[in-house]
This record gives C-alpha cells, sequence and structure tokens, in this order.
C-alpha cells in the first residue's frame, strides 16, 4: 500500500497549494485528511499562499487576486473549471466540490501592497473564481482584501455573481473613494429555466439584479455582464431583449456580453453535460465549437443584436472587464452561415 506524506499532521500551518497537488497526486482526494466539509456539502481545504496578487498578460489589467479556488456555483460553462487541473484534481465535480481556500490570503497582500515597488495598478478581483461564493460568508476573505486595496489607494474591478457583495457596500464605497471600484455582476440571462440548468449553485438572476440596483444606490460604480451567452440556451432575441430590458430595469451603469468560448477542462466537461442532458444539442454543439471560440460570424451576429437592444433601453456599452472572455480581433475560423441558434 502507498505511504502519503504526513503533509498536514505536522504542524497547524496549512498547506501551501503545491503541497495540495502533491498530496492529491499521490493519494488521491482521500489524502486531503484536513479537507472539511461544510453545510453546503464541498469540502474546504485552507492553504497558505505565498503570493496574493498574480501577475497576468494580455489582459485590460495586469494583476489578479482569488481568494479561493474552485467554486460551488459550480457553472458549467465556467471557463475556470480548467484551472482545476494545476491542483491534480478534475474539471468536473471536484472544481465545484473541492474548494482551496487562501486563508493567509489579507496577511500576504498587506505585505504586497506594502512594498515600496508597488504601483497601484489595478487589480481585477474573481477572475478564476467566484469572490462572493457562500463560503465567503465564513471567512471574508473578500472583504478583507477589498479593505487591503482600499487603504492601498489600489483600484479594483470585482466580478461575481454572488449577491453576498451587497454586504461589502461600505467597503467598495471606501474604494471609490480611495481609488477606482467597479463591480461587474455576471448575470448571462433572466431566463429561469436556463439559469437552472446551466448554473446550478447560484443565486437567481433576479437576486444578482436587485444586488446591482442595491450598489449603484450607494454610489457604486456596477454594471452587468451577460457572460457568457450560451447557444442553444440563452441566444434567442427574446431572451436577450428580456434579459437587457430587466438588466435596464435594475439601474445597471453599463452591460457587457461575451459568447462562451470552450477549453481543455471546461471543453470536456461542458460537451459530457451536452452529451448527458442535451444529446439532441450535441451535434450543433461540434460544430459550433470546432475550435475554442465559435466562429467569427457567430459571435458578431450575437453581439451586434445585444448592442441594438443595449441602445434601445439605453444602457451603456460595458467596461473593460475583469476576465473579458471573447478576444476583440477573432482568430481566424471558418464562418459559419445560417446557424440556427
Ligand atoms: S460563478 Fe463564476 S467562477 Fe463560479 S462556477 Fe460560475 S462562472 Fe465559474
Amino acid at each position: 500500500m502507498a505511504t502519503y506524506s504526513p503533509l498536514f499532521d505536522l504542524s497547524h500551518r496549512s498547506p501551501t497549494t503545491r503541497d495540495i497537488a502533491n498530496t492529491i497526486k499521490e493519494g488521491g482526494l482521500a489524502a486531503l485528511t484536513q479537507a472539511r466539509q461544510l453545510a453546503d456539502e464541498a469540502r474546504y481545504q485552507e492553504v497558505q499562499c505565498r503570493s496574493a496578487l498574480n501577475r497576468v498578460d494580455g489582459m485590460p489589467f495586469s494583476w489578479t487576486l482569488n481568494p479561493y479556488r474552485g467554486c460551488t456555483h459550480g457553472c458549467h460553462y465556467c471557463f475556470a473549471r480548467r484551472y482545476h487541473t494545476q491542483f491534480e484534481m478534475n474539471a468536473g465535480d471536484e472544481f465545484a466540490s473541492v474548494i482551496l481556500v487562501k486563508k493567509n490570503l489579507a496577511e500576504v497582500l498587506a505585505r504586497e501592497l506594502d512594498r515600496p515597488s508597488w504601483t497601484r495598478a489595478l487589480v481585477a478581483v474573481g477572475t478564476a473564481t467566484d469572490p462572493y461564493q457562500p463560503i465567503e460568508g465564513r471567512y471574508r476573505l473578500t472583504r478583507s482584501s477589498l479593505a487591503l486595496l482600499a487603504r492601498g489607494r489600489t483600484p479594483a474591478g470585482i466580478i461575481t455573481k454572488g449577491p453576498m457583495v451587497v454586504r461589502d457596500r461600505d467597503v467598495l464605497a471606501d474604494l471609490t473613494r480611495a481609488a477606482r471600484c467597479t463591480v461587474y455582476v455576471s448575470v448571462p440571462t433572466v431566463d429561469e429555466e436556463a439559469w437552472d440548468t446551466l448554473e446550478p449553485g447560484t443565486a437567481p438572476p433576479l437576486q444578482r439584479l436587485r444586488a446591482v440596483r442595491e450598489l449603484v444606490d450607494a454610489g457604486i460604480n456596477a454594471g452587468v455582464l451577460m457572460a457568457p451567452i450560451v447557444p442553444g440556451f440563452t441566444t434567442s432575441r427574446s431572451k436577450i431583449e428580456r434579459t437587457i430590458k430587466t438588466i435596464a430595469d435594475h439601474g445597471a451603469r453599463f452591460v457587457g456580453c461575451s459568447v462562451m468560448h470552450l477549453q481543455d477542462g471546461t471543453r470536456d466537461h461542458f460537451m459530457n453535460f451536452i452529451r448527458r442532458d442535451f444529446p439532441a444539442m450535441l451535434p450543433k454543439y461540434e460544430r459550433l465549437y470546432a475550435q475554442k471560440h465559435p466562429p467569427a460570424a457567430y459571435r458578431r451576429e450575437v453581439q451586434a443584436m445585444v448592442r441594438v437592444l443595449q441602445d434601445r433601453y439605453g444602457l451603456s456599452r460595458r467596461e473593460d472587464p475583469p476576465g473579458a472572455a471573447a478576444p476583440a480581433d477573432p482568430p481566424a475560423e471558418p464562418e459559419q452561415a445560417a446557424f440556427a441558434w
């Protein structure tokens, strides 16, 4: 029988994410002997992070901050699913049920923000996992991080599907005064059936939009990302129009959209979900997603429809969001005319 290094018995300090990956590689999830199952049945493993701010290239921001890895919201299309494989876990059920919690995040972030070399560049919060997934109610790592960013006069953009964001209105208002802050609430659709099918662990869309209203009323720059729009589930003109009208009715400062893309582990998970639950849609999906992005013509068609409706309901175009999924200049792809979705 294999023996596993007693990583978690040596001290009261949490392991690092690398320790976790090595442990799972050797012993599978059963080796996470300290991961606790809490009320939502997910297992939460506290870890020590070495850095809080992560440098990124090719995005409208240079730094990201993610208090958690994995997300119990469990959206089937989530592009972050594939990142879970970095920790030797799968992009399917384990992404939504084994969550790493960066317990020392605030301490590390405070040190990083105090460095004389820190330039107060824009930080995108929640690019790889939702910073207001339910466990934030217990650990408050996102709240602590935002308070530190305000203290350090560092601007931030926050992306979330969690209405819990309204809890932190006070800190977001401080951050707005100290630097700059934009909250991007993700509401791909207000269609309840599509929501229930695609985003099993999230709050209902109208609850998220009420959060937008409360943030705006508190003087915070908050808007909506219809991200992603999912072919065949949320792309009909009537669903898009109903969504945009409802977003406008809730006072969003702006709206943006992107069409779903599929890559690596996310692609495998999503295609398995379609194969299992919507087999009749599979041939169309295989055509539409022959590459990572659907064909440029298809995306242009969806985005043009959104733009027309945005103008009709008087909504500004989106600001540069954290985690913008679709590139402005689509890669060379075969055109695909007359796609029925
Ligand atoms: S809420 Fe965001 S991070 Fe969480 S599963 Fe859904 S898309 Fe992914």
